[in-house]
């Protein structure tokens, strides 16, 4: 790991294009390269569709076997399930981190598997359980997202994420330097500033693997309002474990062993026994009644 940290960091210096993606990279093992004649995704709203995909890790070992399903351009797609289902190995096939072994990953009509880096890349924002922070200043973690965003473009989207206030309340406001990866940052605090990456790229899809660790009550709430300033109007897909995102979605997915167990929007699963309404009754009944 220290070895990859340290890659990370050559990368970091040469440019950060290169660490566009580097946040959630960080655990995975290899980068796909492009192939030699890449093409251009085209300019479409970011419709996702996975068509007959049979992926595992290892080939013998299928994750995803004839896995189809559409996530529609501008709409939340929620996925839920059980743990190993393989809602992680969805996102990292729709972020082209694996290619399939039969099948296709398409974006607005084109197979992603010979789509150029670039414009995957500008395409899809990532943010992940864990926010990649570097040894920098408040403001150049949050250009990560776009590079030649102004100061004033910065300010927004930080604002839009919930993040202002408490970065004004740090020594030295946007020009702070946090530590190494986000040292005195809370788990909150961080996920705003992922989130105001994510406003300044404003790419049309969002690929979201929200935390399960528990953000105080406050936290979650500036979280969970943000990230609903963040998803309007995007293609949205977010692995979700929290109830009050789940019933946010246009559609709920449940995975289970690699199938859509189910589908529909929260009424409609609500609506009669099922593995989503078995997911709600058992899971979150007693987080409400915790709470
Ligand atoms: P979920 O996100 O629903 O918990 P995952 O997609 O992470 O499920 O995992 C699906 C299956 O793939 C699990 O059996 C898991 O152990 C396996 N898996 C996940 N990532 C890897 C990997 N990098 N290498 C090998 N197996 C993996
Ligand atoms: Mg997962």
């Amino acid at each position: 790991p220290a070895k990859r940290l340290s890659r990370v960091r050559v990368k970091v210096e040469v440019g950060l294009r290169l660490v566009e993606m580097m946040f959630h990279l960080l655990d995975q093992p290899e980068t796909l390269a492009e192939k030699s004649d890449p093409q251009d995704l085209p300019d479409g709203p970011g419709k996702i569709a996975f068509d007959n995909v049979t992926f595992g890790y290892q080939p013998k070992k299928p994750i995803l076997s004839q896995f189809s399903l559409t996530f529609e351009a501008g709409k939340t797609t929620a996925l839920v399930g059980p743990s190993g289902g393989g809602k992680s190995t969805i996102l990292n096939l729709a972020l082209r981190l694996y290619d399939p072994q039969a099948g296709t990953v398409s974006v607005d009509g084109q197979d992603i598997k010979h789509a150029s880096f670039e414009t995957l890349r500008r395409k899809m924002s990532f943010v992940g359980q864990d926010t990649f922070l570097f040894s920098a200043s408040i403001a150049d973690n949050i250009r990560l997202g776009r590079q030649d965003a102004t100061d004033e473009e910065v300010e927004k989207a930080a604002r839009d994420a919930n993040a202002y206030d408490f970065i004004m309340k740090l020594g030295e406001g946007f020009n702070t330097r946090v530590g190494e990866n986000g040292a005195f940052l809370s788990g909150g605090q961080k996920q705003r500033i992922a989130i105001a990456r994510a406003l300044l790229r404003n790419s049309p899809i969002l690929l979201l693997d929200e935390p399960t660790s528990a953000l105080d009550s406050q936290s979650e709430h500036l979280v969970q309002e943000a990230l609903q300033r963040l998803t309007a109007g995007r293609t949205t897909v977010i692995i979700a474990h929290r109830l009050s995102t789940v019933l946010h979605a246009d559609q709920i997915v449940v995975i289970e062993n690699g199938r859509v167990a189910e589908k529909g929007s929260a009424a409609e699963l609500l609506d009669q026994p099922g593995p989503f309404r078995a997911l709600y009754e058992h899971q979150y009944k007693a987080a409400l009644e915790r709470e």
